[in-house]
């Protein structure tokens, strides 16, 4: 990995889970939290068009698994109610099995984005993230994300922290609209999207096989580590294990 170039760096494009923000943020406060939230959104939106759409699509993921022999649990049509508690068991039934199904996924998406909303959830992020927007951007530094989480879900993460609104510090977001980010040519178009040329680009993320495909196409790029115990970085550049190591003034 060639060394980095403080002096060449316009751009700083970050990862989010396990980069700015914990991973257990995902699995200890986001997924517990569409669980115990499941039926009662469930109840309470019946009514919308957009979940009896999606209370479709689980039905429709039902019959699926069915056919393939995976056993779900029954499934009754006959009153709004049955319908109703059976799509709450069959959600229950795929969490269960860790399932990363469209419906499934949808669901999860729209009672974090309520929880957001509410105030009831609210992002995480490491305590050096704060200071160093405010550091980087005292630099004219341009900060964006890129996190295969969608769009809408950074920016409520990022709205929602105990430090406020940090999303007035971020100019773009990208998420995998714009490709997987294991392939180079996902950070391409991102750089092309600023019309800048890669080297300016300085990318953080705690997984190697995304800093290898930004330095593919010729971005900086460093790892980071925020948990101390790991120390088996492939990587032969740098680790970095907060903020405060990048570009401090
Ligand atoms: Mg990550």
């Amino acid at each position: 990995m060639p060394p980095i170039d403080e002096s060449q760096i316009r751009v700083i494009l970050l990862d989010i889970e396990g980069t700015t923000t914990p991973v257990d943020f995902v699995y200890q406060t986001l997924f517990p939290y569409a669980n115990r939230k499941l039926e009662s959104f469930l109840r309470e939106h019946s009514q919308d068009p957009e979940i009896q759409s999606l209370i479709q699509d689980l039905r429709t993921q039902h019959e699926v698994d069915g056919r393939n022999g995976l056993e779900p649990p029954g499934w009754l049509d006959n009153t709004e109610e049955a319908r109703l508690c059976s799509s709450v068991v069959y959600s229950q039934w795929l969490i269960a099995r860790d399932s990363k199904c469209t419906p499934l996924k949808s669901l999860q998406g729209k009672i974090w984005q309520e929880g957001f909303m509410s105030g009831e959830l609210r992002g995480e992020v490491f305590p050096d993230v704060p200071m160093a927007f405010e550091r980087w951007r005292r630099q004219k530094r341009i900060i964006c994300i890129y996190s295969s989480g969608s769009v809408l879900a950074q920016q409520l993460l990022f709205r929602t922290t105990s430090s406020g609104d940090l999303t007035p510090y971020i100019s773009a977001f990208f998420d995998t609209g714009v490709g997987a980010k294991t392939e180079g040519e996902s950070y391409k178009k991102i750089a092309a999207s600023f019309s800048h040329a890669p080297h300016l680009f300085f990318f953080v993320s705690d997984a190697v096989k995304e800093i290898r495909a930004a330095q593919s196409v010729g971005m900086q790029a460093i790892l980071c580590e925020r948990d101390s115990r790991a120390s088996s970085s492939p990587t032969t550049g740098g680790v970095i294990r907060s903020f405060d190591a990048v570009l401090p003034d």
